[in-house]
């Protein structure tokens, strides 16, 4: 299986986040997508990378919760890094109004400016879209023309919304809110085909039944992809082949 969006540079230590890979390697999740935040994750997030070329990868872009009045300075170091390394895709990037709407002028610029960056390096997107949904599914439909590969990750639209997403060519990740009983994920995830679907943990955040409320692992991806086997009523092997092929597609 593969966390499409983990952050495994949280864990504090070099111990903590050893153990947190080798458990998550243990449960059967064989790769791990890293999204970066702003320029204070990097370094770590290298350095997992580093020690684990096979199943750690690194992801650059300037999340939206970071943008504040500093945003040239970050974007600056995005795309510096951008150049001197290879990454697996641009993230996360995207559009912000739950937390803060004060830079809501800069978040947009950045959003754009990173995706003109993933176009050129032929990266997908990671989409962080927090009360912004049909916000960032403008912005994408305007920028798709074709070879613009995007994970709204975290998705947290209606089943409408997901159509839309899948019909532009551009994929859902879910994680453990599905287990969620209020989630209205299983409604979304039954408007479109696996086809669209990738698994991601989001953590630290957001741990599955029966972790909720505690810290999440890459760990716990099987207990969202039972989920999601549930929904769809298909065998947890055929959820673990799609998705995992869904994943290879997008990180080419
Ligand atoms: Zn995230």
């Amino acid at each position: 299986m593969i966390d499409t969006h983990t952050h495994l540079y949280d864990d504090a230590t070099v111990v903590a986040q050893d153990e947190h890979i080798q458990r998550a390697l243990a449960a059967g999740v064989h790769k791990m997508y890293m999204p970066n935040c702003d320029s204070s994750t990097i370094e770590g997030m290298l350095q997992i990378a580093e020690r684990y070329p096979q199943h750690c990868f690194p992801m650059m872009g300037l999340h939206p919760c970071y943008v504040k009045e500093n945003y040239r300075e970050e974007l600056a170091v995005v795309e510096k890094y951008l150049a001197a390394r290879s990454f697996s895709g641009v993230g996360e990037v995207g559009l912000d109004f739950y937390w803060d709407q004060t830079f809501v002028k800069e978040q947009k610029i950045a959003f754009e400016q990173q995706i003109d960056w993933a176009l050129a390096y032929r990266l997908p997107v990671i989409i962080h879209s927090r009360s912004s949904t049909q916000e960032c599914l403008d912005i994408i439909k305007r920028r798709q023309k074709g070879d613009l590969v995007a994970i709204f990750h975290c998705f947290s639209g209606t089943p409408e919304q997901a159509q839309r997403v899948a019909a532009m060519g551009c994929y859902v990740g879910i994680g453990g809110v599905v287990t969620f009983k209020t989630s209205n994920l299983p409604e979304v995830l039954r408007a479109i085909s696996l086809e669209h679907v990738v698994l991601e943990t989001d953590a630290p955040y957001l741990a599955p039944v029966p972790y909720r409320g505690k810290k999440n692992e890459s760990t716990y991806l099987p207990l969202i992809a039972e989920k999601i086997a549930s929904v769809y009523e298909l065998p947890l092997a055929e959820v673990e082949r799609v998705t995992t092929e869904n994943a290879e597609k997008i990180f080419r």
